[in-house]
C-alpha cells in the first residue's frame, strides 16, 4: 500500500448512504465520506488502486481500463467500486 492519504469512503467497512456520508459497518455508525480513517481501516478495491488504470494524473478523474478487451478500452474514474473485478491488480 501506498503513503496515500485516506478517507472513510476508501474503506472495505464504509457503505454509501449519498455522496457527503455513509455507515461504518465496524462502529455501527454514521461517518463523512471524506474524512479521516480511523485505525481499523481496510482499504477497498477501487480503479485508482488497479495497476491497469490509466488516466492523466494532472486532470485526475476519467481514464481507462489497459485491461479491457473492448474497443475503445472502456471508461473507468478513480472511485469506481472493484471488488468483483477479476481483472483487478493492486497496486
Ligand atoms: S470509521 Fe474506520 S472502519 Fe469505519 S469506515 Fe471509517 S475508517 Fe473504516
Amino acid at each position: 500500500m501506498s503513503d496515500e492519504k485516506y478517507v472513510h469512503k476508501d474503506c472495505r467497512n464504509y457503505a454509501p448512504i449519498d455522496v457527503r456520508k455513509g455507515f461504518c459497518h465496524v462502529h455501527k455508525k454514521e461517518v463523512p465520506a471524506d474524512t479521516e480513517v480511523c485505525a481499523k481501516f481496510e482499504r477497498i478495491a477501487k480503479c485508482r488502486y488497479c495497476k491497469n488504470f490509466c488516466a492523466d494524473k494532472e486532470k485526475i478523474e476519467l481514464g481507462v481500463c489497459e485491461a479491457s478487451m473492448s474497443k475503445p478500452k472502456f471508461v473507468a474514474y478513480p472511485d469506481m467500486v472493484a471488488v468483483t473485478c477479476e481483472m483487478y491488480k493492486e497496486t
